[in-house]
């Protein structure tokens, strides 16, 4: 591993919650519903991170547990079997009901595992009921998304079948992609996971490669492998380098040589170099500060210092997986400052110090940020956007060249009229 320079924090943080994760699984899985147990702050939450939809009946919702039902003197059960009634009579659409545990429902200790084993046997056939945490006790945005892959495992069959699967929620076209260089290079039978339909669930085995898409599904990991399943060690596809070295490691554990995959991916590989440049010159030599929230700031952060030439000041995650994480490590220049965990108020005070050009942090520390006059990059942007691959890198790369672009034309604009 690198010589990289490992740190632990604890003390107050600033992160989203995973109920957030709903936003993308939603649509990736359009006849899933995502049912939220929790109360109007989660309802907000929910409704302003995925908008409201106008057209179309919305794919999720909150079934509140009011303040009566948090001192315990309802039964919170009776508002659940309400809604959950009230949506199989009215979307007959739906095939799989994740019931979404929150804050509030964790504080009450309401039991969604055996709630949804009994309307499993209720609603046998029709719909399937799983359960998961989106809580934000302990957790961050991007654990929601581990939580509900690791809540469909058990309903995966198994089969002895060789196949590779990719998992982790990608925009649908960068899987389309990623499926086309596969079978270029001869891995033909390729699976996701979460597939597009929620009943589509791939089945897995102990011929079964999985390729994380993600770095943070561990716990999901950790039962794949439960599950015969072989978890092949590469970096993220973020970037040129991490892109190339994910497929690389994928031509490996099926035997494929390395000269085939660079027939295949050179020409990509070429025209993504070219159209990073233009970012890079922006990029190069600016001074780069990641706070820990979306657990993807150490794949940005080799993709930034190594394809982009920024300077690491400090990398941010809110956990760290050594294991899973050892191929970006690697990536890492030596003596990179990680930070594992948060105390957001001595961590604004080392950005303060530091004066970076660029913070990579959460919604709510980006607006006193850039009121000091510090750019700022929201971490929940990644998620939503479509940044995985070697033709996504220029991409990528523009959502941090954009605010210091901006930043040095308002610059200039205010130098002028002074
Ligand atoms: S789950 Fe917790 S952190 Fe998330 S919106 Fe609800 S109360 Fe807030």
């Amino acid at each position: 591993m690198s010589n990289v320079d490992f740190n632990k924090e604890t003390g107050p943080r600033e992160v989203f919650c995973g109920l957030t994760s709903i936003v993308w699984l939603h649509r990736r899985m359009p006849d899933a519903f995502f049912l939220v147990v929790g109360s109007r702050t989660c309802a907000h939450l929910i409704q302003s991170a995925a908008g409201v939809m106008i057209f179309a009946e919305p794919r999720f919702g909150t079934a509140i547990l009011e303040e009566k039902d948090l001192a315990g003197l309802a039964d919170a059960h009776e508002e659940l079997d309400r809604v959950v009634n009230d949506l199989i009579s009215r979307r007959p659409e739906i095939k799989t009901l994740f019931l979404v545990g929150s804050c509030p429902s964790e504080v009450i200790k309401l039991d969604l595992a055996t709630v949804a084993e009994k309307l499993n046997t209720r609603f046998l056939g029709q719909v399937r009921f799983v359960n998961y945490s989106g809580s934000g006790i302990e957790t961050t945005f991007t654990q929601g998304e581990d939580g509900a892959l690791k809540a469909l495992l058990p309903l995966m069959e198994s089969t002895d079948d060789e196949k590779l699967l990719l998992v982790g929620t990608i925009a649908n076209n960068v899987e389309d992609r990623f499926k086309k260089i596969f079978n270029n290079i001869g891995i033909t039978n390729v699976e996701s996971f979460p597939p597009r339909q929620s009943t589509e669930l791939p089945k897995i085995g102990k011929n079964t490669k999985v390729l994380l898409t993600q770095p943070y599904l561990s716990d999901t990991a950790r039962d794949l492998k439960h599950r015969g399943c072989e978890i092949i060690q590469a970096p993220f596809p973020l970037g040129v380098e991490g892109s190339t070295k994910w497929v690389l490691a994928a031509a490996d554990a099926f035997k494929i040589p390395e000269l085939k995959v660079h027939e295949v991916i050179a020409p990509l590989a070429n025209r993504a170099r070219q159209a990073l440049e233009k970012h890079t010159e922006i990029l190069r030599g600016k001074k780069l500060f990641l706070l820990p929230e979306s657990q993807l700031e150490i794949s940005l952060a080799r993709f930034l210092h190594n394809e982009c030439e920024m300077e690491l000041v400090e990398v941010g995650t809110p956990y760290l997986n050594k294991d899973l994480m050892e191929q970006e490590l690697n990536l890492l220049p030596d003596d990179t400052k990680i930070v594992e965990g948060q105390h957001v108020e001595k961590q604004l005070d080392r950005v303060r110090a530091s004066n970076p050009d660029l913070v990579v942090c959460g919604m709510g520390l980006a607006n006193p940020l850039e009121a000091e006059g510090i750019s700022t990059k929201w971490s929940i942007e990644m998620v939503f956007s479509p940044i995985h691959g070697i033709d996504q890198a220029a991409d990528l790369a523009e959502l941090f060249s954009r605010p210091l672009k901006r930043n040095q034309i308002l610059t200039s604009k205010s130098l002028a009229t002074f």
